[in-house]
């Protein structure tokens, strides 16, 4: 044998291993699926909320080859059991994941056949799963059928996506930048103003509109503005709503932004991260009227379709304005318009090779049907009244009638104890969020508003039942006592 040749059989034997036999894949995945299943099976039972940091010299990578049981057995103690466990219906923080089970098995198909879903010529099917996604979304939405869209990695990226287009398709650039209005509510998501930075509009000048005792921008105030700017020379061209704040769940008066917005030639984008698609629902599906007059939208499957984290969406109407940005080749880009070609995802989008995360939507959605994730949402709403009148049976005062599943409350100290002032009424509802936390079974978060200091509840898992809703209560009731005590307030 050459030297050449010994080299290469002394090479694979190493390398080989990367493809496991039939019987370890078969040993690997049944100890994955032990894992998942004895995880499924005691969801319900394990704390939301561990206040545990991981030990990282158990993560450390040191390049040695592990058994899958010790590995496994890591996961658990310092992955699964450390932090918000976001795949439990006890999350009622934040804006909770979901996690099921289908869109798993969606990803492992996808990575097993590591299709190719960044351009159609490689990857047809999986190209055209995902554009398949995209019309359906876009019709759920009342959007036309020439929408273009894109499957991101969430929100944030949707949201960047699409304000990109507003930018290029008003050439906001140069010294039009510092006289470019772009008008929003204080309850808009962080990640917008994070993406007007990354798309160099940091200088342009940002209008935070009025907002009613709702948390709804108000479209008069809206108007007024625009106006104003108009008439000083400004340049207005962009307004954000939302169909769902992540704070209070409000949903923007959407049909009036809207014609705000074509009267005054803006490009109207509205943010429905998290709200969205409760537009699917009996009880909600009216209140989303007019979000198809925006421009773009942004949507996140991975909250209100309750994917397991890495999936948003955008759609868009104006392809010249998406594509400026994200087209590589000028000239091939009026025959693509030309033709009407299927729409290569990378084309519309910052990445180009990418996870074929199409299927895990495509998948749960071909083999449940709508139908069950329609229920799940709609039981969200139901829960929110029922979270919210058994707080009030208690003495908490809750914030006003919330558009979806996400509200808020507080001890009105106050009311309890004479003299007590704001700070210390504050003070009294922080204390209360720390015992909760303490306790950790389900898991609340707080945001202040106007300076008052409130617990949220955001109820969108799959997992979040009746059941999880009294445990909840109770747990609750237990923090309540205590921290009376140490507030000496008499019971
Ligand atoms: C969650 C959220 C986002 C950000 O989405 P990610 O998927 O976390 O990137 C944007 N807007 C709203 C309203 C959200 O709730």
């Amino acid at each position: 044998m050459t030297d050449l040749l010994k080299k290469l059989t002394a090479l694979e034997q190493v390398s080989a291993q990367l493809e496991p036999s039939q019987e370890q894949r078969d040993y690997y995945l049944q100890k994955i699926k032990e894992w998942g299943d004895r995880f499924i099976s005691e969801i319900d039972e394990l704390p939301s909320f561990h206040s545990k940091s991981p030990d990282v010299s158990k993560l450390k990578i040191d390049e040695q080859s592990h058994p899958i049981e010790d590995i496994l057995s890591t996961y658990t103690t310092e992955v699964s059991e450390t932090g918000i466990q976001p795949a439990s219906g006890g999350h009622l923080g934040y804006i909770p994941g979901g996690g099921i089970y289908l869109s798993a098995l969606g990803d492992y198909l996808a990575d097993v056949s590591n299709e190719y879903a960044g351009m159609y010529f490689g990857g047809p099917g999986a190209v055209t799963i995902e554009n398949e996604l995209i019309a359906w979304m876009s019709d759920v939405f009342g959007f036309p059928e020439h929408t273009v869209g894109n499957l991101t990695s969430g929100g944030s990226i949707a949201n960047l996506i699409a304000l990109t287009a507003a930018r290029d398709k008003y050439q906001i650039k140069n010294e039009k930048v510092a006289k470019s209005v772009i008008y929003l509510s204080e309850q808009v998501h962080h990640c917008t103003q994070k993406a007007l930075r990354i798309i160099g509009l940091e200088d342009a000048i940002i209008r935070y509109i009025a907002l009613d005792d709702y948390w709804r921008m108000d479209p008069d105030d809206l108007a007024n503005k625009i106006n104003e700017d108009k008439a000083s020379g400004l340049n207005p061209f962009l307004v954000l709503a939302s169909a769902g704040t992540t704070d209070t769940g409000a949903i923007d008066p959407l049909k009036q932004i809207g014609e705000i917005a074509k009267d005054q030639d803006l490009w109207y984008h509205v943010d429905g991260a998290y709200g969205g698609f409760f537009i699917l629902t009996e009880r909600a599906g009216h209140k989303f009227e007019g979000i198809n007059m925006a421009d773009s939208l942004c949507i996140d499957p991975h909250k209100g379709l309750f994917l397991p984290y890495g999936l948003g969406a955008v759609l868009i109407k104006d392809k010249k304005a998406l594509f400026h940005s994200h087209h590589y080749t000028a000239n091939y880009m009026q025959d693509a318009l030309d033709e009407n070609l299927p729409l290569n995802p990378a084309d519309v989008s910052p990445e180009l090779t990418k996870h074929f995360r199409g299927l895990r939507m495509w998948l749960p959605l071909q083999i449940h049907g709508i139908e069950p994730f329609k229920a799940c949402l709609e039981e969200k709403l139901y829960l929110t009244d029922y979270f919210r009148e058994a707080l009030v049976k208690r003495g908490f005062e809750v914030g006003p009638e919330p558009d979806l599943s996400v509200s808020y409350f507080w001890y009105p100290l106050s009311k309890q104890l004479e003299n007590a002032t704001n700070d210390e009424e504050n003070a009294f509802n922080q204390q209360l969020m720390q015992e909760i936390h303490k306790d950790g079974r389900i898991f609340l978060s707080s945001t202040k508003l106007h300076g008052k200091m409130v617990i949220r509840m955001a109820i969108l898992s799959f997992r979040t039942k009746k059941h999880t809703i009294d445990t909840c209560l109770e747990m609750i009731d237990r923090c309540l006592e205590k921290t009376k005590s140490n507030f000496k307030v008499n019971q």
